[in-house]
């Protein structure tokens, strides 16, 4: 499973663990002992734009209104909009920050170097972007539709700007978890300037449903012994999504 990030593994010889095997999905991912006890934060923020018809659109209207947005300037400076991908009944969802580059020219959240790392954690945990049933295939999103210019951190009237469309989004979509990678996930979900590594390892709500923070992946390509953690928040979330089913 390990493998399946990109962590190399180290095994004694004759200890039976091979340390290139391939990660098999979960079928069932481990829950941990203290789970049912796990500490809950508070979303308390509602749905902002007020006067605004966005809690009302549906999948395709809502697509169509960001495709044309021009709420704050980042619409001068975009190649295009990044919706979203994904089941549209997806059970778990993925929220990430903002476009890069190659997200702006093509389209799509997470498609980089930090897009094709997740790519290679979710099959450890029996996900896929990839066509699939809503059990496995996932839904992505991040908290801006348009690229910052030269990659730079959101700011917080963009942000505000663009909430009511992931707030719709995840209003349509009702995912079991959600799992919110990195600081301005965590910022526009949470409404929390924590570190994420203060948040992990607890199951957070957003208007009610679970959500589970972790490092963003660009950040683990730059540190990589949170890798390690990273696996212990996709299990998490995992765990999560599966008790949410019982
Ligand atoms: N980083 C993100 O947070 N989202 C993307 O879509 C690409 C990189």
């Amino acid at each position: 499973m390990l493998g399946a990030m990109g962590i190399t593994l180290w095994a004694p010889a004759g200890s039976g663990v091979a340390a290139d095997a391939p990660a098999a999905p979960l079928a069932a991912p481990p829950v941990r002992p203290d789970d049912a006890n796990l500490p809950r934060s508070r979303a308390t923020h509602t749905i902002a734009a007020a006067g605004s018809d966005i809690p009302t659109l549906d999948w395709d209207t809502l697509r169509e209104r960001v495709a044309s947005c021009r709420a704050c300037r980042l619409c001068e400076s975009r190649t295009q909009t990044v919706f979203g991908v994904g089941h549209q009944r997806a059970f778990c969802m993925i929220v990430g920050e903002a476009p890069g580059e190659n997200e702006d020219l093509q389209g799509e959240p997470f498609v980089g170097a930090a897009g094709r790392l997740l790519d290679r954690m979710l099959p450890a945990i029996g996900l896929t972007r990839a066509e699939a049933p809503p059990a496995q295939q996932v839904y992505i999103a991040n908290t801006l539709k348009c690229r910052p210019p030269r990659n730079r951190n959101p700011a917080p009237q963009e942000m505000m700007q663009c909430e009511p469309y992931l707030q719709r989004q995840i209003e349509l979509l009702r995912p079991r978890i959600i799992l919110a990678m990195g600081a301005f996930a965590v910022k526009a979900l949470l409404r929390s300037d924590q570190p994420v590594g203060r948040l992990r390892g607890q199951v957070h709500r957003y208007h009610g449903v679970p959500l589970v923070v972790t490092y963003h992946p660009a950040y683990l390509l730059r540190n990589l012994p949170d890798k390690a953690r990273a696996w212990e928040d996709l299990c998490l979330a995992a765990a999560v999504a599966e008790r949410e089913a019982a």
